[in-house]
């Protein structure tokens, strides 16, 4: 018997009454999950088998899948689909995970990454690509990827004139290492400002911080990017449903 918090990825109906679902847990990673049942009107399973709910399991290990005998709500981020930017950010910060993360990788930090994120989110009323912004250079980070600010990523000079981000190299390059990466993305020292205060305040702290939207969506930009390129991907379904948000 495994004991262990989770939350749902995602659903996909299996046969007619069941469920397998992709669960991010603390202890173990990710992992498919069989919800027999669950589908059953009276199943006691509705409520902790749907995407962003935040649940207490007891779990066995079947041949193909994970088995729930217990699953007790923690919080099922109710919040979040009461508004239709919430619940499109909030798949997004799915979408992240189940595309970037290995099946039964443990990861710590990314756990409650994800648990702080969508407690953010349940309150969240402007800002929402900024937190997003916020989230993935966090997200990235916490993957092993943070992505280099301090100094020339190539060459180490402090010199911040004229920089550029290597998204291949992961951080910023100098003017004269350029050559290295001839498709670094020009960045200007407003623009470096707002990735390195957006990575380092915490998530909670960043409203605080003001700039342009033009400044976010560039952002948001290299941080897909450099995200897609970091994990092998080509692109995130959601992120469609958020540009006809924005
Ligand atoms: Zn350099």
């Amino acid at each position: 018997m495994l004991k262990t918090e989770g939350i749902v990825l995602k659903e996909l109906r299996y046969r007619d009454t069941s469920k397998i679902l992709s669960v991010y847990t603390k202890k173990y990673g990710k992992i498919s999950i069989m919800a027999r049942g669950a589908y059953r009107p009276k199943s006691q399973m509705i409520a902790n088998s749907q995407p962003f709910s935040y649940n207490d399991y007891q779990l066995y290990k079947g041949k193909n899948f994970f088995y729930i005998t217990q699953g007790d709500i923690l919080d099922s981020f109710y919040s979040i689909r009461e508004r239709i930017e919430r619940v499109t950010y909030g798949y997004y910060m799915l979408e992240l995970i189940d595309k970037s993360l290995p099946e039964e990788q443990e990861n710590e930090k990314i756990f409650k990454l994800l648990i702080k994120g969508l407690k953010v989110l349940s309150f969240l009323d402007k800002d929402y690509l900024k937190f997003i912004v916020a989230y993935e250079l966090k997200f990235i980070s916490f993957l092993g990827y943070k992505p280099y600010l301090d100094k020339c990523v190539v060459c180490g000079s402090l010199n911040k004139k004229d920089i550029k981000f290597s998204v291949y190299e992961g951080g910023i390059i100098c003017e004269k290492c350029v050559i290295e990466d001839p498709f670094s993305i020009s960045i200007n020292e407003e623009l470096y400002k707002a990735m390195y205060n957006l990575l380092y305040t915490p998530l909670e702290d960043i409203f605080n911080i003001i700039m342009s939207n033009d400044l976010i969506y560039k952002l948001h930009d290299i941080a897909v990017e450099y995200i897609l390129y970091s994990i092998d991907r080509k692109k995130f379904n959601t992120l469609d449903l958020i540009k006809t948000l924005e």
